[in-house]
């Protein structure tokens, strides 16, 4: 078997719209279009179909909105970027091995309570360790400093999917629990939608 498709991601409308106000996304980054399985040969069907509708919408929300610089929010990305470029103690690589690594022992074809209780433990351990990444201070063909951007991004999410694989006892589609093996429509037919501070559930 293969990782070949992830089922959840960023929340949509059917024009692509985000919560974020004029950032549109389409494709494998959203979630919710296949519900809890993808069929074969649809992801291709769902990046023409949504992508060209998510760039229709775009584009009008150019023509509607004017352009404003946000010089505060670029300064202070370019500054969170040139923080990191210091020594440390830990490869931001090797870390990327390990998530991947972590993820397909322990949150992948077959879940259980305690494989994703360990994932989400140790992910929580790096998200401590990020502070101490190793990272190069060339300006160009810096791979130790795209992979720490790359590794900062790759644990939130891990930790987003592996807190709703534990939240959701029950299977359903791509999600197997071989400890709740069945469906649960009853408690279960519906999304889980994590913000940066709350849970909520969404009826499908
Ligand atoms: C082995 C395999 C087999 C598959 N077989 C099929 C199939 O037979 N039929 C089917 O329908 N689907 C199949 N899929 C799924 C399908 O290919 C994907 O869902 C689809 O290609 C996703 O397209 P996308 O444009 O949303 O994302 P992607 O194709 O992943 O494109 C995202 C792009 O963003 C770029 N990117 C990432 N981060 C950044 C950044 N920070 N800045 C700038 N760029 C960035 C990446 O380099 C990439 O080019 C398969 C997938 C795999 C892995």
């Amino acid at each position: 078997p293969t990782a070949h498709h992830h089922m959840g991601g960023v929340r949509i409308n059917e024009d692509g719209q985000t919560s974020v106000e004029n950032l549109f996304a389409c494709g494998e980054v959203c979630g919710g279009v296949h519900g809890a399985n993808r069929l074969g040969g649809n992801a291709l069907a769902d990046t023409q179909v949504f992508g060209r509708r998510a760039g229709f919408a775009a584009a009008l929300a150019c023509d509607l909105s004017e352009m404003q610089y946000n010089f505060t929010s670029v300064e202070a990305e370019k500054d969170r970027i040139e923080s990191l470029m210091k020594e440390g103690s830990i490869d931001p690589i090797e870390m990327k091995k390990e998530i991947q690594q972590l993820m397909w022992e322990k949150v992948s074809i077959v879940r259980n309570e305690q494989n994703l209780k360990a994932a989400l433990e140790r992910l929580i351990e790096m998200k401590e360790e990020l502070k101490d990444l190793n990272v190069d201070e060339r300006t160009q063909f810096n791979e130790s400093l795209l992979t720490a951007l790359e590794v900062i991004n790759m644990v939130e999410i891990c930790i987003l999917i592996v807190k709703s694989a534990i939240l959701r006892r029950e299977s359903r589609g791509a999600h197997f629990r071989e400890d709740f093996p069945e469906t649960n429509d009853e408690l279960w037919k519906k999304s889980i939608v994590m913000g940066p501070n709350k849970i909520r559930f969404a009826k499908r």
